[in-house]
C-alpha cells in the first residue's frame, strides 16, 4: 500500500538533511551569522530511519543539508541507500543529492561508484563577482563549474543546476544562465525566492515571478514546453526554439512555489539532521522521530510514527495571505 497523505497524496519522496552545516552563507538562505545549528546523528541512524520510510512506500530520497558533502561518511551513506529496493514496486532506490558543489569535483566520481541516481547543484550567478557576492565565499564559482563538469564527466546525467531568482541580486543571470545550459549541457531551473531565510528580506517584491521569468526567457530566444517527466514533477519545462533538445541540453526549467504554488501534487516529507520530520517546508512544528528511536523504539514503532505524522501534513502553504506565518526554521536547518 502506498503511503498517502488524508488529503489523499502519495507519499513517495524523502528529503533528509545529514548536515545543518554549510561552507556557503548565501544572502537569501543565512544571516552571515553562524548560528548554532542543530545536532547531526551518526549516518547508521539516518539509514535506518530511511529504510523504515523505504519500507512504507518511499521511493525516492535526496540527501540535502546544509552542504550534505561535508559529511566524511556520504559515500558510505549513498552506497547503503543504493542497495535498498523500493517496496512496492521493487526497483532500485532513486538516491539524489542536492549540494552547492564546492566540494564535488573530487567527489563526483565516488558518488557515482557508489550508486548515486542524479545530483543537483545548486548555483545562482554565472558572474564571478555576483557568485562571491551573493555566497559571501571568496573563491566559489571555478569550485562549482569544476563540479559539475566533474558530475556530467562521472555520467551523473543529465546534471541539474539550481538558480533562486531574487530581485535586485541575480535577475540579470537569467539569459546568461539560459547560454550555460545550453554550453555545459544542463538543465538549468529557476526558482522562485520563498520566505524560508534566516534573515527577514522576503517580502511579495523580492520574488521574480514565473511570467517575469518566461518573458526574460523568451527575450533570449522563443522557448518550446516540454512535457513533465513525472506526474509530481514540480518545473514547468522548457527548451529553446532554435536548439534540439536532448540530455538536457538547452533544458530550462521554472519552479514556483509562490506564484503556482503545487502543493496539491506535492509528493514530499523531510527529515531535519536531528531526526525531525517535517511534513511541509513552512509547518510552524516538527515531529520526533529520533525521539522515537531514543526510547528503544523499534522498527514498527518508527513506522507508527510516521504513518500517524503524515496524517498531519498540511494541505497547502500560505505565502503571501494575510497572517503568513515564517516556519519554525528556515530552509539550511531544514534540508531543501
Ligand atoms: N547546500 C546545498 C545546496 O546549496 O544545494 C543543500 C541545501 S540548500 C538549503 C538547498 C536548496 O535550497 C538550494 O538550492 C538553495 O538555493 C535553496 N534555498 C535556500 N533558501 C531558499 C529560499 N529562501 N527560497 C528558495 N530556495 C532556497
Amino acid at each position: 500500500m502506498p503511503l498517502t497523505d488524508k488529503h489523499g497524496r502519495n507519499i513517495t519522496d524523502l528529503r533528509v538533511s545529514i548536515t545543518d552545516r554549510c561552507n556557503y552563507r548565501c544572502v537569501y538562505c543565512r544571516s552571515g551569522e553562524d548560528q548554532i545549528p542543530f545536532s547531526e546523528l551518526p549516518i547508521e541512524t539516518y539509514v535506518r530511519l530511511i529504510r523504515v520510510f523505504v519500507s512504507l512506500g518511499v521511493e525516492k530520497v535526496r540527501i540535502t543539508g546544509g552542504e550534505p558533502l561535508l559529511r566524511k561518511e556520504i559515500i558510505p551513506l549513498v552506497e547503503e541507500l543504493a542497495a535498498m529496493t523500493t517496496t512496492n514496486t521493487a526497483k532500485p532506490l532513486d538516491v539524489a543529492i542536492t549540494t552547492n558543489g564546492h566540494l564535488l569535483a573530487k567527489l563526483a566520481q565516488p558518488l557515482k561508484h557508489a550508486g548515486l541516481s542524479r545530483i543537483t547543484v545548486s548555483m545562482d550567478a554565472v558572474d564571478r563577482n555576483k557568485f562571491a557576492q551573493i555566497t559571501r565565499v571568496a573563491n566559489g564559482y571555478d569550485a562549482v563549474v569544476a563540479g559539475i563538469r566533474a558530475a556530467k564527466h562521472a555520467g551523473l546525467e543529465p546534471v541539474k543546476v539550481n538558480a533562486v531568482v531574487l530581485r535586485g541580486f541575480n535577475e540579470d543571470q537569467i539569459v546568461p544562465f539560459a547560454r550555460f545550459a545550453c554550453d555545459e549541457g544542463v538543465i538549468v531551473r529557476f526558482i522562485e525566492f520563498m520566505p524560508l531565510e534566516e534573515d527577514r528580506i522576503w517580502a511579495p517584491n523580492t520574488v521574480v515571478g514565473f511570467n517575469e521569468m518566461l518573458d526574460i526567457l523568451n527575450s533570449f530566444r522563443p522557448l518550446v514546453p516540454l512535457p513533465a517527466t513525472t506526474p509530481g514533477e514540480t518545473a514547468m519545462r522548457y527548451t529553446f526554439a532554435s536548439i534540439s533538445s536532448g540530455d538536457g541540453v538547452g533544458e530550462v526549467g521554472i519552479i514556483a512555489p509562490v506564484s503556482r504554488a503545487f502543493c496539491g501534487a506535492c509528493s514530499r516529507v523531510r527529515l531535519t539532521s536531528d531526526g525531525k520530520i517535517r511534513t511541509c517546508l513552512f509547518s510552524q512544528s516538527d515531529h520526533d522521530l529520533y525521539a522515537v528511536l531514543q526510547r528503544g523504539g523499534t522498527d514498527a514503532d518508527l513506522a507508527n510514527f510516521i504513518e500517524k505524522t503524515i496524517q498531519k501534513k498540511e494541505a497547502r502553504h500560505h505565502i503571501g495571505e494575510p497572517g503568513f506565518l515564517k516556519p519554525s526554521r528556515s530552509m539550511v536547518h531544514i534540508g531543501g
